[in-house]
């Protein structure tokens, strides 16, 4: 028996609208579909409990970003139309704040809670990274690869790239700790020599020694690992200045989702020195008109 623990509320579907196991099948994709509503959990889980209904999903979103179980993740939900899919997918269904006339809009805490989800699944099921490459072969899947359907609807199939790339980013290990800051330390690691670090830190050999002879001795060539050098307090590149932005083009960025989502998106866009509100008005009415392509985005 396995839910999330992010799991809000169990509603179990009818066992009609399931199969029991994977047939032998492990977990290793996830699959996202749209319910083609405003639906809360609570009313996909009814739809599920209805015996005749033959269908189900593993999970449902809100559009409030709350989730509910349905079907046991050690079960197959009958989602996809694709039974060697879903015995081998995680399936979720995913509430839709806006219509049709939106391409089937999806509310940032509905993403979220989809991104934080599925992190969850990988981390359980030992998925150290997701593939999405719009085929069936990848582990992020759509129901219209196997059956000529709208879903997942074209805003959250526009949003699979950067679902993606999020839970992947959240999945990966940390990275390594960054060098000592200009005027810091470093110490010496195997294969190193004065010039090697001097390049790193955008000195001279000749500035790191005299400041470490003490350390070094009166051979420059000769040092070990382990050896801990001082650096210049000039060390280091300043940064280069950003590249002007216009407006258009955080639009565009913020549609293509490279901001994030709130309340992240709101702090980048206003570190770009603009007005969150008028980039968001911007997007609202672009995302109603279905402008989703870098070149049909444009300014209101
Ligand atoms: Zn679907």
């Amino acid at each position: 028996m396995a839910y999330s623990p992010l799991t809000d509320k169990i509603i179990p579907a009818h066992a009609s609208n399931y199969s029991v196991g994977r047939s032998g099948q492990k977990v290793i994709k996830i699959t996202p579909h749209h319910v083609a509503g405003n639906l809360s959990i609570e009313t996909i889980g009814a739809l599920f409990q209805n015996p005749t209904r033959a269908a189900s999903s593993n999970y449902g979103i809100g559009s409030d970003g709350r989730i509910g179980g349905y079907v046991d993740e050690d079960n197959r939900a009958w989602t996809s139309s694709s039974a060697t899919n879903d015995r081998q997918a995680i399936t979720i269904e995913v509430a839709n704040d806006g219509g049709a006339d939106t391409s089937w809009h999806v509310s940032d805490k509905a993403i979220d809670a989809l991104v934080s989800l599925c992190v969850d699944i990988c981390r359980r099921h030992n998925i150290k990274s997701l593939v999405y490459d719009g085929t069936p072969n990848g582990t992020v899947t759509r129901h219209n690869m196997f059956a000529a359907t709208a879903c997942p609807g074209g805003y959250l199939q526009s949003r699979l790239p950067y679902i993606t790339d999020e839970i992947n980013k959240q999945l990966a290990p940390p990275p390594p700790k960054p060098e000592p800051p200009a005027g810091g330390t470093y110490t010496v690691k195997k294969g190193d020599n004065l010039s090697k670090i001097a390049k790193k830190f955008d000195t001279t050999w000749q500035i790191l020694y005299e400041l470490n002879k003490d350390v070094i001795g009166s051979d420059p060539n000769i040092i070990y690992a382990g050896q801990v050098l001082r650096l210049p307090d000039n060390s280091g590149t300043p940064e280069k200045p950003q590249p002007e932005m216009t407006l258009l083009e955080v639009v565009r960025r913020t549609m293509r989702g490279e901001y994030g989502n709130l309340p992240e998106r709101k702090a980048a866009i206003e570190e770009l020195g603009f007005d969150y509100a008028e980039v968001q008005r911007q997007v609202n009415i672009n995302a109603k008109y279905g402008n989703w392509n870098w070149d049909s985005i444009k300014l209101y």
